[in-house]
């Protein structure tokens, strides 16, 4: 569903360039989830945005559904994005004045469906996080495991296929940690793919396949591959 072909992603810099990315193959099947690991400064974050249609490669091609994003006006781009990709931050992202609901809601608001439609249906998404209880909590009310759950529901709010992870565990408690890790299982038995970047070794063991980067290139791919399905 999403793939890889001669990526570079390079950074001009006053004395020299930088390769933050060379030469990237990847191929990523429908249902996977994939651990992208490596050292601090090595790609992974650039990998992970080029993935999203969040940033562009220097060369390159980068498809999503057989899409070549990046060939893509930045309009469709976005529109693609907002159809199968859902992001989820180590920081979480939430707006602190705004709810739990009304952050889930957030994605919602570029639907045309009516505004009882977007209620219930980010109530449902936080009833299935466990926080249906904490709908008009502001996230500064909330404990961090919580607003991770609030960030879970956002990034669920347009159904992705896609889920592009950067360090989600990243603030939490190991307790807190498993609760995320458990529902990404259930995204992956729901079918959806999970691309997660980590230095939590815990968060790398649940992903059946471990993507290792060092200093721009893909020194590793280990672990079970899904079949490919474009
Ligand atoms: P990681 O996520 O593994 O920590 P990054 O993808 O953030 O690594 O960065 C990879 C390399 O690219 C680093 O050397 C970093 O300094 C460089 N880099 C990242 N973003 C920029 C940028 N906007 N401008 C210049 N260099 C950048
Ligand atoms: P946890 O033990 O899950 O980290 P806390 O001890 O921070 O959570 O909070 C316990 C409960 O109290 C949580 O369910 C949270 O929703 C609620 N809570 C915490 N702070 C506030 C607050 N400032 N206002 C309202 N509710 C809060």
């Amino acid at each position: 569903m999403l793939t890889m072909n001669n990526v570079s992603k390079r950074y001009t810099h006053r004395r020299s360039d930088v390769y933050a990315l060379h030469d990237a193959n990847v191929e990523i099947g429908t249902g996977e989830f994939l651990s992208i690991v490596g050292p601090s400064g090595s790609g992974k974050s650039t990998l992970l945005l080029m993935l999203g249609g969040m940033l562009s490669p220097t060369s390159g091609q980068v498809t999503l559904h057989g899409t070549s994003l990046y060939d893509l006006s930045p309009n469709e781009r976005a529109k693609m994005r907002k159809q199968h990709v859902g992001f989820v931050f180590q920081g979480f992202n939430l707006v602190p004045y705004l709810t739990a609901l009304e952050n889930v809601m957030i994605p919602l608001f570029l639907t045309n469906a009516a505004q009882e439609t977007q209620e219930s249906r980010a109530t449902e998404l936080l009833q299935r996080v466990g926080l249906g209880d904490r709908l008009d909590h502001k996230p500064a009310e909330l404990s961090i495991g919580q607003q991770q759950r609030v960030a879970l529901a956002r990034m669920l709010a347009n159904d992705p296929q896609l889920i592009l992870a950067d360090e989600p565990t990243g603030n939490l408690d190991p307790e807190t940690s498993s609760i995320v890790l458990a529902f990404f299982e259930q995204f992956i038995s729901e079918g959806r793919t999970i691309v997660m970047v980590t230095h939590d070794p815990r968060a790398a063991e649940r992903a059946r396949r471990k993507l290792r980067i060092d200093g721009g290139r893909i020194i590793e791919d280990a672990g079970i591959k899904a079949r490919i399905v474009a």
